[in-house]
């Protein structure tokens, strides 16, 4: 089964946490405020795609990605 997932490209990310502030749960942060999914990343209700979505809007390098995965 397709399922939604949230990506962060390592190599855009350039830490200062707006996708962790935008989207409460979603993101975890290393020390220098590099962001990571939070588990596996997929989103399973609509609550997380609209968290995922917010995200990705706010992310000023363009880092976030929505994509579809394999479940
Ligand atoms: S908002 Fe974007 S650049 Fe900033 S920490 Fe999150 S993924 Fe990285």
């Amino acid at each position: 089964m397709k399922v939604q997932k949230v990506t962060v490209d390592s190599e855009k990310c350039q830490g200062h946490n707006r996708c962790y502030a935008m989207a409460p749960g979603m993101f975890k942060v290393d020390e220098l405020g590099y962001a990571t999914p939070r588990g596996d990343g997929v989103l399973k209700t609509p609550q997380d795609v609209e968290l995922a979505n917010r995200a990705v809007e706010n992310c000023p390098e363009r880092a976030i990605d929505i994509v579809e995965d394999e479940g």
